[in-house]
């Protein structure tokens, strides 16, 4: 059976490099992005490269008709798929929540949790064995920040997360007999695009003192964590997260 894989998010940072572990492990990998589109292509051009197959796939993952539009399409061009990413995540600049506007609070659940379920939804629809399908392995990225909390930064976004932590739990249970597992990794302080994104590009380095490795992660060294959920070597593991936070 080949291996078809969607990781939403996958043009940079933390999904760039599970596209290209994943394919190292022979995964057809379909690459998602919403704005960039080059960086997208360029990632499957690397996966092309190690000879498997790549589509890049331009969808916001909150579109529930741009998500099944991608899905559709990968149906026409990869065949069934088998695994699911849910990397694409946004932050936002650090507030208080007494400061926040209802529009920001609207778009980070829309595109972590919304984006998460829409994709997730589809994939159940021809992964489980309910459905017909052949199984398969979904994996969410969490954060530590939904362990943390993060105060005075983002509780918005931490709140999110934790979201997709009883979402990953509650799935896992409810399909497992289906075929399909679903688990989650937690990175902490990952060297990322996503600081310069949330107006602070020098994050990860500043926040390093507070990580008991001393240092910030890197995007290899989480995507590394997601291949293994993604893999039969996972075979007896679903509804657990994994921390990729060098103890934080
Ligand atoms: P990143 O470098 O900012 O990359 C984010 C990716 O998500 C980009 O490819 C971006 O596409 C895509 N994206 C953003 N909004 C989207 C949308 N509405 N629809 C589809 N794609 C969208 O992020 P990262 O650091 O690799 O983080 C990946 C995941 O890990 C996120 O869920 C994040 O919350 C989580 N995480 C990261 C860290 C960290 O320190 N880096 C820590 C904990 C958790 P475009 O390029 O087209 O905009």
């Amino acid at each position: 059976m080949n291996k078809v894989l969607l990781i939403t998010g996958g043009g940079r940072g933390i999904g760039a490099a599970v596209a290209r572990f994943a394919a190292a492990q022979g995964w057809d990998v379909a690459v998602n992005a919403v704005r960039d589109m080059a960086s997208a292509q360029a990632v499957a051009d690397d996966v092309r490269a190690m000879g498997r197959r790549a589509l890049a796939v331009q969808a916001d993952v909150s579109d529930e008709a741009a998500v099944r539009a991608v899905f559709n399409r990968i149906d026409t061009e990869l065949g069934p798929l088998t695994g699911l990413v849910n990397n694409a995540g946004v932050v936002d600049r650090a507030q208080r929540v007494d400061e926040m506007s209802l529009a920001r609070w609207q778009r980070m659940y829309a595109i972590n949790v919304q984006g998460t379920f829409l994709c997730t939804r589809e994939a159940l629809r021809r992964m489980s064995t309910r459905h017909g399908g052949q199984g398969g392995s979904i994996v969410n990225l969490s954060s530590a920040a939904a362990r943390i909390g993060s105060p005075g930064q983002y509780v918005d976004y931490a709140s999110a997360k934790a979201a997709i932590d009883t979402f990953t739990l509650g799935l896992a249970r409810e399909v497992a007999t289906e075929g399909v597992r679903v688990n989650g990794v937690r990175p902490g302080i990952i060297d990322t695009e996503i600081h310069a994104s949330g107006g602070e590009p020098d994050r990860a380095q500043r926040l390093a003192p507070q990580v008991p490795m001393q240092r910030p992660g890197t995007a290899d060294e989480v995507a590394q964590a997601v291949v293994w959920l993604l893999s039969d070597a996972a075979s007896y593991t679903t509804g657990s997260m994994v921390d990729v936070a060098g103890g934080r």
